[in-house]
């Protein structure tokens, strides 16, 4: 199987030196790029390979290089921009990627830069990332060495300075305008869109904010062709995904596997099935902010167009999963206690409305709910939802719960009869 994103990353945790990294065939891809193919080449490959961006909304990645200004007329500053800030609760696939082999972000970067005629472009890593910042520190210092990074790129007269910067540590910085406001030095609130940063992003130039993993399939992409690309995956949505589970499975952790693998597979293969004694009840496939899907559904492929089909979202690709021995209520009430302390404030369905789930799903369970709570609970996952808030924050906390108060509403009632102690039947 192959297996591009992580096929140089060592079990012992240790990272790839440029040496290695160059000794598989790293940095090829660049070479190739820079060589071969104009910048708007670039763009058309990458919108031709499908591949779209893995942060978790999925937007086509070409397609978003495309709304940049290029040519006469353009502004000639621009910026690039590495989404770094990961943290979904439940995932962890970026953190492999750069701790296990920076320099293949760096590649990835230099080409979405060149792409898109960047010459500055950022990391903007999470600040509990240390072993991360230090090693890709470590790596551009060793890719300016080698003419990699820098001025004049491997003599094809493309210069590209790349700064690393570490996040302050607030979810919101992760959402990419806030994350835009963090980087001029103002407080992370998201800012309207339109106008989206492809057109005005950093200090007001055009700006692509990609993430991780999504870089880390340019090199190859560029490197072996689009129709290569297309056939690493088993369902129309090309390449591979790097899939993670956290929950009561004998080896939780993160693979990168074809697009559209199943999440059975993934469950009992990878993750080595159901610790014993447990049961699976549910999943979020996707990180924090999706819907629970059912042990029904663990026979679709886990890409975009399947799991928004089944009624929840690919988003990260890293599932959480519900054990029949957790309460989901306990659950849901553990993310939005998250999303609640995140919330930047900006907007008030935001900044009142998560604080309110969280008194309700407390009350709850503390044995001082009312009937009419549940239906209060879910009208705020529509006073919430897509459409009334600044950016995805509330829209996505409220997805884990309106899904549970479908899938798992008998668990919410529990809570109603006199007799249920805090925990319920969990307890
Ligand atoms: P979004 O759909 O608004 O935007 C995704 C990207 O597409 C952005 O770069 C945006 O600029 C671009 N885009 C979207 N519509 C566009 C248009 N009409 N014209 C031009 N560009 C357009 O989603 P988002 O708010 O950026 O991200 C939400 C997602 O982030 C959720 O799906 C969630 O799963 C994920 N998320 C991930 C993490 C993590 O740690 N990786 C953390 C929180 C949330």
């Amino acid at each position: 199987m192959d297996k591009p994103l992580t096929r140089n990353i060592k079990s012992d945790g240790s990272t790839v030196t440029l040496a290695e990294y160059l000794a598989s065939g790293g940095y090829e891809g660049l070479k190739k790029t820079l060589a071969e193919f104009a910048p708007l080449d670039v763009q058309q490959r990458v919108k031709d390979s499908g591949l779209r961006g893995r942060g978790g909304a999925g937007f086509p990645t070409g397609l978003k290089w495309s709304f940049v200004p290029m040519g006469e007329g353009a502004p000639r500053t621009k910026y690039l921009v590495v989404n770094g800030d990961e943290m979904e609760p439940g995932a962890f696939k970026d953190r492999l990627l750069l701790e296990g082999d920076p320099h293949q972000l760096i590649e990835g970067v230099v080409i979405a830069a060149y792409a898109i005629q960047a010459n500055i472009a950022y990391v903007f890593l999470r600040g509990e990332y240390r072993l991360a910042a230090a090693r890709l520190r470590q790596a551009i210092a060793e890719a300016e060495a080698q003419g990699l990074l820098g001025e004049d790129i491997l003599g094809s007269g493309f210069s590209l300075d790349l700064r690393l910067h570490t996040s302050a540590g607030r979810y919101i910085c992760g959402e990419e305008t806030a994350l835009l406001n963090s980087l001029e030095g103002k407080r992370a609130n998201p800012r309207a869109k339109p106008p989206f940063p492809q057109v005005s992003g950093l200090f007001g130039k055009p700006t692509i904010v990609n993430n991780v993993e999504t870089l880390c399939n340019l090199p190859h992409i560029l490197r072996n062709g689009v129709e290569w690309y297309k056939g690493l995956s088993r369902t129309g949505e090309p390449g591979t995904k790097i899939y993670g589970v956290s929950g009561r499975v004998r080896s939780p952790g993160a693979w990168e596997l074809p697009m559209g693998t199943t999440a059975r597979e993934i469950i009992e293969e990878h993750a080595g099935g159901m610790r014993d004694g447990y049961r699976l009840k549910g999943y979020l496939p996707g990180g924090a902010s999706t819907d629970f899907l059912l042990p029904e559904h663990l026979d679709i492929p886990m890409d975009y167009g399947s799991i928004g089909k089944a009624g929840s979202r690919l988003g990260t690709g890293t599932m959480i999963l519900l054990d029949d021995k957790t309460c989901p209520v306990q659950m849901v009430l553990n993310l939005e206690r998250f999303f609640a302390q995140e919330s930047c404030g900006w907007c008030t369905p935001c900044r009142d409305g998560l604080p309110w789930t969280v008194s309700l799903l407390e009350g709850l369970i503390e044995g001082r709910g009312r009937p009419e709570d549940l239906e209060t609970l879910e009208r705020l996952c529509g006073l919430l939802g897509p459409g009334n808030t600044f950016c995805a924050l509330a829209p996505g906390a409220m997805e884990p719960l309106q899904s549970a108060l479908k899938h798992f509403r008998a668990d919410f009632e529990r809570y109603l009869q006199p007799q249920t102690t805090r925990g319920g039947m969990y307890a």
